[in-house]
Order: C-alpha cells, then structure tokens, then sequence
C-alpha cells in the first residue's frame, strides 16, 4: 500500500474520507506509517465513548488497543470483564423474555442460562495484585448478583414507572467535523413519559468514589445523550446509570452484591461544548497520525495492561512482545462481542 505524506489538518480530513472496509467495518487510512510499521492498521473510523477514553488514557494505548488493535490478552480477558459481561447478558435477556412473553415470563432461568453461557472459568490467583483483587468474581458470586439484578427488575416491573423502549440501541451521528460518533446504550427508556437512556454498569469502587469519578465528566454519558437525542427527536431527560457494585469479603465488607442507581443529565450548552472539545482532542489525534508519533502518557502507566511492552528497549522488542501476549482484533462498538480494553 502507497502511504501519502500530508503535511496539514485540512489534507488529513481528505485522506479520512478514503475508507478501508473489513466486514463492513470502516477504518481509517493510515497517514504515515513508520512506528512499528510491519503491523496492519485497524483504526475505527466510527469513534465511540471506549475508544475516546483509550486515547485520553494514553495516547500510546491507543495506538496499541484501537490503531493495531493488540486488545485481548492471549491469556483471556481479565476476571471483571467476564463478570461484567454476564450480569449484562443476563439482565438483556431478562428483558428479551419479558418482551417476548410478559410478565408470564418473568423468570430467572432463561437470564442466567444465557449469563453463564460462555463463563472462561473462575479466576485463579496468579500472584498479580491486579487481577488477584478480583479473584473473588466467581461463577457463584455472578449467581449472586444476577439474583439481586433480578429482583430489583422485578420490583421496577411491578411498579411500571419506567417502559424499556429499546435494548441495545446503536447510535451513530455526525459531528461537525464530519467524524461519526457512535455507541450502544444498554437501554433506551421511558420514565414517567419522558426518553432516558439506561446504562448497566458492575464495579468493585466504593459507591463514594464511583460517584466521584465515573459519573461526570464522562465522555460516555455525555456521547449517550448527544447521540440518542439525535436519534429520539428530543432532548433526552438524562441516563439513569444503574450501578451493580461487587465487593470482595473484608473484615468491613460483608462481600454481598448490591445495586445503586445514578442520574447525570446535561444541559445544551454543556453538549455543545462537549461536542467543540471532541473536534479539538481529534485534531490532537491528527497530529499523532500525521507524525506516525504516539505519545507516552505516563500518569496511568501503574495500572496499565500495556506495562510490560512498554518497558522493552527496542521497538522490534516491543513489537515482539505484544504479538506474545496480545490477540490481535479490532475495535468495532456494534459488535458487542469485543471486549473494551478496561473495566465496564
Ligand atoms: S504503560 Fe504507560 S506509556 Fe505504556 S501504554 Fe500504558 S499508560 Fe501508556
């Protein structure tokens, strides 16, 4: 493949519009190609809360999950991701039944014979700190929390307040730098009449902390509510974040799941300028393309699952490593079968 040399903003956007497709999976053009350049690029062309969140992380990570798509460890996901993935299923699928059948069917089953479907095996304790502190994320532990997910469904269910509109609601909208933003909700809802985005989320953070830091500012929210207002017609009302926290037995905890729900919403000028900032950090991701340059962003490095690649000395070191320890698959957010590149 010819790789052209650009020299500004403006010649990079037309080099955007030129597409590689893979399975109708849009990529982007490689600019330059000089870093590790025996690897394929996969850049998504379509930008979405995860792959933004990688960048913002560390601009290295990126390169690394989203533009060579090194994202699944060989060794399988770690322990929070299966767990995460599980009570997600199970709770879709509770849905799906009662969709289907009503409240006749209202039952546990058919959610957990989905959730466990596919379950990797519990977690060993490897000496890691960082996995091991989520060794607790066992098959019967996912049990549990699916049991409190399922009566808190079922209380909502009775009370008849909130009408799921739409499961996995994909999105995609054009910002006006001409970049798709996209994602998936977990749920389009009505609550009390008015549209809601609904997301599930599971984490092992005290709920002081998670409020502190994964409610807002959060790109995610912010895209869920610029994007599905886009697609509703109407403003939405705000997300309703439903938050499953897991702990493991502590002599303070007694380790059992339970759940807490947030609201974030946003006004038109915070979206607004939401949207002014996606155009300014994806100019910054131009220069990183043009220059083929992938800054190192240091600050996360300690809780990074890049650590060991990017303390090799040689590039061709480097890029050993990660075809050891990484399976190569790109990012595409409408395939829910990915697996994002951190805790969900
Ligand atoms: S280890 Fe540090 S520099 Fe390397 S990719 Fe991770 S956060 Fe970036």
């Amino acid at each position: 493949m010819k790789i052209p040399s650009m020299s500004t903003i403006s010649d990079l956007q037309k080099v955007e519009k030129k597409l590689v497709e893979i399975d109708n999976f849009k990529i982007m053009l490689p600019i330059k190609q000089e870093f590790m350049a025996a690897f394929k690029r996969y850049e998504p062309l379509a930008r979405d809360s995860t792959l933004i969140a990688t960048a913002k992380k560390c601009f290295r990570a990126y390169f690394f999950a989203m533009v060579l798509a090194f994202r699944l460890p060989k060794n399988g996901p770690p322990p929070y991701f299966a767990y995460g993935t599980g009570y997600h299923t199970f709770r879709h699928i509770l849905e799906e039944t009662f969709k289907e059948t009503g409240e006749q069917g209202i039952s546990l089953a058919r959610g957990w014979e989905a959730a466990k479907d596919g379950w990797p095996g519990d977690p060993k304790i490897t000496g890691n700190s960082y996995l091991d502190k989520y060794s607790h994320l066992t098959l019967p532990y996912l049990q549990v929390s699916c049991a409190v997910g399922f009566n808190h469904w079922k209380a909502e269910k009775l009370k008849g307040v909130i009408e799921v509109i739409a499961p996995e609601q994909p999105f995609e909208v054009t910002l006006k730098d001409g970049k798709t933003s996209g994602g998936t909700a977990d749920q389009l809802i009505r609550w009390s009449g008015e549209p809601w985005c609904r997301d599930f989320k599971t984490t092992g953070m005290s709920p002081e902390w998670y409020e502190r830091s994964q409610l807002d500012p959060k790109d995610q929210f912010y895209r869920y509510a610029h994007g599905v207002s886009g697609l509703v017609g109407e403003p939405l009302k705000g997300l309703l974040i439903e938050t499953l926290f897991q702990h493991k037995v502590t002599k303070t905890h007694d380790g059992k799941p339970y759940i807490k729900s947030f609201i974030v919403s946003f006004t038109p000028s915070q979206l607004k300028r939401w949207e002014n900032e996606q155009v300014v950090f994806e100019r910054m991701l131009d220069i990183c393309r043009e220059e083929d340059i992938w800054p190192a962003c240091e600050t996360f490095c300690g809780n990074c699952e890049y650590h060991s690649i990017c303390k090799v000395g040689t590039e061709r070191g480097m890029m050993a490593k990660l075809e050891q320890m990484f399976t190569q698959k790109h990012w595409d957010f409408k395939n829910i079968d990915n697996s994002p590149p951190g805790e969900i």
